[in-house]
Parts: structure tokens; C-alpha cells; sequence
């Protein structure tokens, strides 16, 4: 296959380490990189990006503009729009590339990752101020991401080197068993913004390690930094049509993407209404479609911290204000429910309102910053009917200045809200929470597993108890016991919900590469 090998041996490869977090915007290499590397980026906005397919640049008349949503004036790109001509091109390249992909060897195709994950460690501060022009991130959460991508690129690598190796299942009579996987074929990846690095390559680098070739549809509010994957594979010296990259419309080439006969997987992570979509149009066969469709799927959560009758009230108001409002709340796990105990809600309310009061909105380019825009001028307007709905369902505790220019929504917290309400039903996808007083430790419970997400969950408590009755009945896919209910580490936190928050399948976990292949049995005498 053309492309060239970046060589690393796997064989050589350190157990996995995730990358450090951030440090903190006073750490010294960070005050000293960040700036500067804003100051790079924001020298080259305004470049047109084009798709990539077969290994080539491709450029279309027809281009979006993704703007710094702190002040949309400011153009951060113009993206080449992939129509259904040019994903079906991508999905030919992908097509005839699978056939030669497959057969690379697993430990092989883990170098590619490893390389991949090199290049962006490199650039990690760079890449990183790119999210906090395009994406509204602050320094933290943007390099957050990029370290997260970093982990998947790493993790994956080291779990094909162990799928890969045929498994010997014994023997029975004079027979000899073997186990093996194999890949599925072409994978179309449809991606969201929110983590517009971590979550795009975490499910690229899993197809294609596992041999599979991918079709990557970035978000629309993101291909910006969706064109990054695209520079980090070829520097890597993916061979040619193994990553094709089309941003475009979803309404134009998602319903053609997900319905195309030559496609095997659709790894697809956003929202319930586009997942259940996907899934739908994805179990029709045509007729001259070789492959049952798998979807890996992961949508969004209407996620709940309780606060049982005693717990740590300083973490308790550091946790659940950056649960609730880090990224503007436009994390799949953000809390957007507090429930509190009767016995604790007159206490501690107004010391975590007080403290809200405290935080400031503002560019997230500025490290001061707590808050920033969320990502879209429809984004605004749909968080301020639920801001607006906040106040008639319950009632407003705070509501926080925003700046005049970009798309900022205030800081919101309302009381009063029961299960009955839409706030407490509806994923906001803002910086919107809604409290709810409990009677007790079992109505928080109760009131905490009353949405159909089961995405993630917390629980503040003193009492062991209680705690060890949530691991059994707090029915999430990530639960935290005292801490903040967001911020998944690849291996050690392997993430992903159920029920309408997905299908089960853990990004970053031990069974993850598995939804990407086809398992074989062979048997001799
Ligand atoms: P979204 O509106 O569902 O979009 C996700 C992706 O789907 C985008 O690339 C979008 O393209 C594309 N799309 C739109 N219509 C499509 C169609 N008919 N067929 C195929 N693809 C289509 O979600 P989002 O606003 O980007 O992201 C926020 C949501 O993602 C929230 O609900 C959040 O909870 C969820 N999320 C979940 C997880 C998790 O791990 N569970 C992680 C992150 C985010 P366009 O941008 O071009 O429309």
C-alpha cells in the first residue's frame, strides 16, 4: 500500500501513560505558550480549507465561514462544503483503499497512531488555541481536548497490538481453534463540535486502526479544526483514501452518507435526534449492500448531581459550578440537574449562588474568563427560550450579565424544578441549572434516574451507605462519588451512556475497537 511507514516499532511501545492535564494558566510554560500561540493562529485566520480525499486536496466553489463565536465579525475559516458528489467520491476512495488497509498488520497500522500522536503533541499548544478561536474554549478545556486525543491515538494503538494477536482457544479432539478479527470496510464518522479534536480523532484513529477506512464528516461549527486530523494523518504517512475528510452540511450529505451501500460502520457521536435518525436509516439494506450496518452511537444526557445531608461544601461548589458552567455546559456531561436534600438545600443554596455570582464571562481567549459564548447564534437563541422556560417552571435564583457583542447567554440557575418540568426533561446544552429539592436521599435518587439519559451522574456524601447504594442504583454510565460529574479519562474512565445516551460503547475502553470488526473462527485438523 503507498504511503510510507513511519517505523516505530510497537513492540517497543511503553505501557499507556495519559498525557497531563492542564496545568493551570499561571504554570509557566502554559503563561508563556498560550498567548503566543493564540497570537500564531490569529495571524493565519481566513485560510480556505479543502477536503481530502484519496490522498488530495480538493477545492469547491461553495465554502462556510466558521467564525471566533466570541465575535462572529472574526473569520476563522472558510471550509470547502463536501455536496453529495464529493462524498460519494470519498466513499469510492474508502471503498478501494479498505481493500488493501485491511490486510496492513494490526501492530503496523497502531504505528500510524502513535506517529499521529506525536505530531500532535508537538503542536499541542497551537492546536489548542485553534478551540479557543473557533470553539469558544478556554485555555484549560481546549487543551483538555487535545490532550484527550492525544490518549485516544495512544490507547488505541496499544489495544490493536492486543486484539490483533490471534487468540488460541484450544483444542478439541484433533482439532486445533484459532480466533482472529478483521475489520468491517468503509466507516463514515460524523462527529460533533463540542470536543472538536478529542472526539473526531478518538473515533478516526479507532476505525482506522482497527483497518477499517473512514469517510469523516466534521461538524459544521467545527471543520476547522476538523481539518487538523487531516494534517496530522498525513503526517503521519497514512497511505492514501485510508481518512477522507468532507465537511458539509449534515441536512445536505448525512442522510447520503449514512445510506450509501458501500458503507460497513457509521461511528457517529452528537445529538439523540440525529443519533435515532442515523439508526434508523441505517438498519434499511438496499439491495446491493454487502454489510449489515453497525452503528456506534453516543448522544446526549440530562445529567444530576445529588447532595446528600453532609459532604464537603467548598469541592461541593468548585465541582458542580464546573460541571454546570465549565465550557459554557456544552459538554454531553455537564449538570444541568442539582438535587439537593431538604436538610442540606437552605444551607448550602445560597453559598453556591453567591459563588456564581462571582465568576466572569468573557472571550474565552481571556484566561480570566469562567465563561465564554456557547458555539452559534442558533445555539443563543435556543438556551434562552430554556433560560426564558427556567423562569416559568420555577424560579430564577441567577442570572448573570453577558457581554454586547458575541453569542453569549447568561449564567443560569433557577429553583423549583421537579421531574414533571421540561428543564428537568430536556438536555439544554447551556449554561443552564436547574435545582431540585429532594425530601430525602431516596426521592434525590429517584428524581436523579427520571430522564430517559443515563449519561453521567454524581454524588456528594458523607455517608458510605449512600454512596454504595448509588453505585448499584444511580444508573449512569459514568457515575463519580465526591466529585465532578465531567472531565472522562480515556482507559481509566472509559465513557459513554445508555438508554437514549447512547449504545453502550465506552470511547476509550477495552471494548471499543471491537464494534469496529468482525470476529473469525478457524478451525484445522
Ligand atoms: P448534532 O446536531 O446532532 O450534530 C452532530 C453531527 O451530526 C454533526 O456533524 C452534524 O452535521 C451531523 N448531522 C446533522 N444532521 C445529520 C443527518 N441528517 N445525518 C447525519 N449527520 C447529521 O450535535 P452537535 O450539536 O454537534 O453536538 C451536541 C450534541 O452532542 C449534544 O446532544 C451532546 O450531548 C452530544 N454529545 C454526546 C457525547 C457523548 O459522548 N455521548 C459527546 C459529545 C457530544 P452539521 O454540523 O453539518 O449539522
Amino acid at each position: 500500500m503507498a504511503g510510507k511507514n513511519p517505523g516505530a516499532s510497537v513492540s517497543q511501545l511503553a505501557p499507556f501513560k495519559n498525557e497531563r492535564i492542564f496545568p493551570g494558566v499561571d504554570h509557566p510554560t502554559v503563561a508563556r505558550a498560550f498567548p503566543g500561540a493564540i497570537a500564531q493562529v490569529r495571524a493565519q485566520l481566513g485560510k480556505t480549507y479543502p477536503l481530502h480525499i484519496d490522498g488530495r486536496d480538493v477545492t469547491t466553489s461553495k465554502t462556510l465561514d466558521s467564525v471566533n463565536p466570541a465575535d462572529p465579525d472574526e473569520v476563522v475559516g472558510k471550509v470547502c462544503q463536501a455536496g453529495v458528489a464529493e462524498a460519494e467520491q470519498a466513499l469510492t476512495a474508502a471503498q478501494r483503499a479498505s481493500l488493501t488497509w485491511r490486510d496492513v498488520a494490526p501492530a503496523e497500522r497502531a504505528t500510524y497512531l502513535v506517529k499521529a500522536a506525536e505530531v500532535a503533541r508537538h503542536r499541542m499548544f497551537e492546536l489548542a488555541a485553534w478551540q479557543v478561536l473557533e470553539e469558544g474554549k478556554q485555555w484549560a478545556q481546549a487543551y483538555n481536548d487535545i490532550a484527550e486525543g492525544i490518549d485516544f491515538l495512544e490507547y488505541y494503538a496499544r489495544e490493536m497490538v492486543r486484539l490483533g494477536t490471534p487468540q488460541d482457544l484450544g483444542s478439541y479432539d484433533k482439532e486445533g481453534n484459532f480466533y482472529f478479527y478483521q475489520p468491517k470496510g468503509v466507516a463514515v464518522v460524523i462527529a460533533p463540535w463540542n470536543f472538536p479534536f478529542a472526539i473526531s480523532c478518538g473515533m478516526c484513529a479507532a476505525a482506522i486502526v482497527a483497518g477499517d477506512t473512514v469517510v469523516f464528516k466534521p461538524s459544521s461549527q467545527s471543520s476547522v479544526v476538523g481539518h487538523h486530523l487531516v494534517e496530522i494523518f498525513r503526517e503521519a504517512g497514512l497511505p492514501a483514501g485510508v481518512f477522507n475528510y468532507v465537511p458539509g452540511p449534515g441536512s445536505v450529505i448525512g442522510d447520503y452518507l449514512v445510506d450509501s451501500p458501500k458503507v460497513s460502520l457509521i461511528a457517529f457521536t452528537g445529538s439523540m435526534a440525529v443519533g435515532l435518525r442515523i439508526i434508523e436509516r441505517a438498519a434499511r439494506t438496499a439491495e446491493d449492500q454487502a454489510y449489515v450496518k453497525k452503528v456506534v452511537c453516543e448522544m446526549g444526557g440530562k445529567n444530576a448531581i445529588i447532595l446528600d445531608e453532609e459532604f464537603d461544601e467548598d469541592a461541593v461548589i468548585r465541582d458542580v459550578l464546573y460541571s454546570a458552567f465549565g465550557y459554557q455546559g456544552q459538554k454531553c456531561s455537564a449538570c444541568s440537574r442539582l438535587i439537593v436534600t431538604d436538610k442540606a438545600y437552605d444551607r448550602f443554596v445560597p453559598k453556591l449562588v453567591e459563588a456564581a455570582k462571582k465568576l466572569k464571562i468573557g472571550p474565552a481567549e481571556d484566561p480570566q474568563s469562567y465563561m465564554g459564548p456557547v458555539i452559534d447564534r442558533n445555539a443563543q437563541r435556543t438556551i434562552m427560550q430554556y433560560v426564558e422556560l427556567a423562569a416559568q417552571e420555577g424560579k430564577l435564583l441567577y442570572q448573570s450579565e453577558v457581554p454586547s457583542k458575541g453569542y453569549y447567554v447568561p449564567l443560569t440557575i433557577a429553583e423549583g424544578i421537579t421531574p414533571a418540568h421540561r428543564l428537568a426533561q430536556e438536555e439544554v446544552f447551556g449554561p443552564v441549572l436547574a435545582i431540585m429539592r429532594a425530601k430525602d436521599f431516596e426521592q434525590a435518587l429517584e428524581w436523579a434516574n427520571s430522564t430517559r439519559f443515563a449519561l453521567t451522574g454524581a454524588i456528594f456524601s458523607n455517608n458510605q451507605e449512600h454512596l454504595d447504594r448509588a453505585v448499584r442504583d444511580f444508573r449512569v454510565g459514568n457515575l463519580y462519588l465526591n466529585r465532578s460529574c465531567v472531565g472522562a479519562l480515556v482507559k481509566v474512565q472509559p465513557f459513554g451512556g445508555f438508554k437514549m445516551s447512547g449504545v453502550g460503547t465506552k470511547a476509550g475502553g477495552p471494548d471499543y475497537l471491537l464494534h469496529f470488526m468482525d470476529p473469525r473462527s478457524v478451525t484445522r485438523q
